[in-house]
């Protein structure tokens, strides 16, 4: 049995005291140690606060993009080390939102990737098909693709810090969910990618969560799929009521 993660993506939401109140809430509820993991990733502007706020608590934190390297001249950017001091244990890296709004192509996916890693963060590494793509019968080709260049140079020792997150572009944000039976199948095609590269060892163990409008309601359907170990939830993860539903699936 894995251990499911239900992560949230809190992307460009929500103000200091807000992230902070949110917070607060999780881990009020959640306080006693759960047979799931549970991560919140707020906007970098409230890490430092929520940090402080889920200090002993099981709830953990992310942060939702960062650059590659380690200082410099790089004016509006975030590294690794510094999400680290602020308190992060996770970070967020190809998000559909990077790729398709901000010009993130694998190959930088892969620099942030193997930064993370070096670094000592635990990246959540999101891949995931457009609709035209899916429609064109493009899927697994794309899924394989984003494999390929995203985990490039990644060892099978780094490979064990990573979280996986399917994520259908089709399906974030829009409230379409992919069907238990679509999202499985992408699931189990990632996990035989990986086992391809990795081994079995690495792969069985694999967390892979599905993201793309995941509610209170369809939660559990999407978390009975054998390969489907968790959920990354963005527009659902911005209230209490619905983020906790999420997690009791
Ligand atoms: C996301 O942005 O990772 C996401 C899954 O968003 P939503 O749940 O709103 O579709």
């Amino acid at each position: 049995m894995i251990r499911p993660m239900i992560a949230a993506n809190w992307k460009m939401y929500k103000t200091i005291p807000e992230a902070v109140a949110l917070a607060q809430r999780l881990r009020d509820a959640f306080a006693e140690p759960e047979d799931r993991d549970i991560v919140v990733a707020p906007p970098f502007t409230a890490l430092g606060s929520v940090s402080a706020i889920l200090k002993g608590s099981p709830v953990r934190l992310s942060a939702q993009n960062m650059h590659w390297e380690a200082q410099g001249a790089y004016t509006g950017e975030i590294s690794a080390a510094m999400l680290i001091d602020a308190g992060c244990e996770f970070v967020i890296l190809g998000h559909s939102e990077r790729r398709t709004l901000f010009g993130e192509t694998g190959g930088m996916v892969n620099r942030k990737m193997r930064a993370a890693i070096q670094a000592g963060l635990k990246p959540i590494f999101c891949i995931g098909e457009t609709l035209e793509q899916r429609q064109s019968g493009a899927t697994f080709a794309v899924l394989e693709e984003q494999i390929k260049e995203g985990l490039n140079n990644i060892d099978s020792g780094d490979i064990r810090r990573v979280t996986f997150a399917y994520e259908p572009v089709w399906a974030i944000g829009t409230g379409e969910t992919a069907t238990p039976g679509q999202a499985q199948e992408a699931h189990r095609f990632i996990r035989e990618r990986l086992t391809s590269l990795y081994g079995e060892d690495i792969a069985s163990p694999a967390v892979i969560m599905y993201g793309g409008s995941v509610n209170p309601g369809n939660a559990g359907s999407l978390m009975e799929q054998p390969d489907i170990n968790g959920a990354l939830v963005g527009g659902a993860s911005l209230e209490f009521e619905s983020f906790a539903g999420i997690i009791r699936f």
